[in-house]
């Protein structure tokens, strides 16, 4: 079996064909994640054990025909910020260093209960809070298609192991880019869907009122299935949303013939890379071909939404990482007696030098007398930039721009300077200041061989229409296809 091309569509075709067992094809992915690992270091934790356990149950299943989804018996992996019940879980962070959750995330009982086997743990920027996964208190992901680039991030891990063909496909979280981005600097197919889309339960939180789960696949029939099988109404997680969930791939086929597409001229902007611009232009004109239309629309705040993130992701940050004190979770520092000393040496040695930046930002922003200046006002404007996707969208179906203003960055270009750093996600963040679903799919390469992802922007809860847009692209072009050669 061809494990560098293999989509969960094909696999899932020869599983129930019984021309491979989910075992054999475990150990295949197992196999080649002992070779491959050893120098991208896509995996916080592989979970050998437990893989083939489950792989021998979606045999069974198939041997008896009962209960059968597209996953089943499909190996994948998860970014280390889901819970998963008795694996250790340490959202790449020291302070989480020994912490093995008592359940497991709604996505990942979803995935299981389909029959999905999961693989192990994908490394990440420590509590997703980064664009290179340099941020991992562990070590670095490197980029598979060149040793010395980052894989973006937060989600690197998860990008990085379905680029390298450690498993079929991947599940991350993006609160501000962190599967679009990736996916575009390791050409693999990111979605973020829909705000509330997907059960938030169990997926550790970093800025509630943007995270969401997604996935990373080889192409968008799988990212269809994903979505298809994570989505949908959570009990357990008030801010899930209600909804019916359509059947994503039965869209897919049905052409982009007439479908607007918007393209905002504040995301064509001076200092994105030519080759970029280029590519992605290119890719328009493909759409064009295959009868979509171009419309200009324009997002007027959009030069806001990163100043705007940056107060509200880190506000709900530092409101979210209070619980990490050495009380009930993870690590604990105490070597005085002093209660008030051992949450200080607690977080002091638990947490690395980004999320300790991020809590002072966030407590800064809602401190008594600066509320209203900062979180406040970055509320306000953070409702116009919705408003502006509303107003575009009466124009247009879909929203197309680059994903990324650069491909994937050296490895220690971005870690030194913060502000450049967070400039990596300004084609990203607006989306979920929205709440919109983006997909990133490829659509090229930079003359050094780096991937380009092109991004897709629905309306709340269209995912079908990105979905079938980025399908007909795919179509069109192989980009999806190639594979780096390590
Ligand atoms: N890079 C952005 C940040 O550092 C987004 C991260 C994310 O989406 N989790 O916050």
């Amino acid at each position: 079996m061809d494990l560098t091309s293999i989509t969960i569509r094909e696999l899932s075709d020869k599983l129930s064909k019984k021309e491979i067992s989910s075992v054999d094809a475990t150990k295949a992915f197992l196999k080649r994640i002992e070779e491959t690992d050893k120098k991208i270091h896509a995996f916080l934790t592989v979970t050998p054990e437990e893989a083939l356990k489950q792989a021998a149950a979606a045999d069974k299943r198939i041997s008896n025909g009962e209960n059968l989804t597209p996953l089943t018996g499909v190996p994948i992996s998860v970014k280390d910020i889901f819970s998963t019940k008795g694996i250790r879980t340490t959202c790449a962070s020291k302070i989480l260093e020994n912490f093995i959750p008592p359940y497991d995330a709604t996505v990942v009982r979803k995935l299981k209960d389909a029959g999905a086997v999961i693989l192990g743990k994908n490394n990440m920027d420590e509590f997703a809070m980064g664009s290179s996964t340099e941020n991992s208190a562990y070590f670095k992901t490197l980029n598979p298609w060149a040793a010395d680039r980052v894989p973006g991030g937060s989600s690197g891990g998860s990008a990085a192991s379905v680029a390298a063909s450690e498993c079929v496909a991947s599940v991350g979280t993006d609160t501000g880019g962190s599967i679009r981005q990736p996916a575009a600097c390791c050409g693999v197919v990111g979605l973020k869907p829909t705000y509330g889309r997907i059960s938030r339960f169990g997926m550790i939180a970093f800025a509630s009122s943007l995270d969401q789960a997604g996935p990373f696949t080889k192409d968008v029939t799988d990212s269809a299935i994903m979505l298809q099988t994570m989505a949908g109404f959570d009990p357990l997680d008030s801010t899930c949303i209600d909804a019916p969930v359509p059947d994503y791939t039965s869209v897919l086929k049905s052409g982009v013939k007439g479908l607007r597409i918007g393209i905002p001229k504040e995301y064509f902007i001076e200092g994105m890379d030519r080759e970029i611009e280029e590519a992605v232009r290119e890719a328009l004109e493909v759409l064009k071909r295959q009868g979509a239309e171009l419309v200009p629309v324009t997002l007027p705040h959009t030069e806001y939404a990163v100043a705007v993130y940056y107060l509200v992701a880190t506000a709900e940050a530092s409101s979210n990482l209070a619980r990490y004190d050495g009380v009930k979770y993870g690590l604990r520092v105490n070597d005085t007696g002093s209660l008030l000393d051992m949450y200080k040496k607690t977080r002091d040695r638990g947490f690395g030098g980004e999320v300790k930046r991020r809590i002072m930002l966030g407590t800064y922003s809602l401190s008594a007398g600066y509320y209203d200046a900062y979180y406040k006002k970055a509320s306000q404007v953070r409702t116009l930039i919705k408003n502006d996707f509303e107003e575009a969208f009466k124009s247009c179906d879909i929203i197309a721009t680059p994903t990324s203003p650069t491909a994937a960055f050296k490895i220690g270009e971005r870690i030194e300077d913060p502000l450049t750093m967070y400039l990596s996600d300004i084609f990203t963040i607006s989306c979920n200041l929205a709440g919109i679903p983006g997909i990133s799919i490829p659509s090229g390469f930079t003359k050094d061989n780096l991937p380009i992802g092109l991004q897709l922007l629905g309306k709340f809860l269209d995912e079908g229409t990105v979905l079938k847009a980025a399908y007909a692209y795919e179509q069109a072009t192989d980009w999806n296809k190639k594979r780096p050669g390590i």
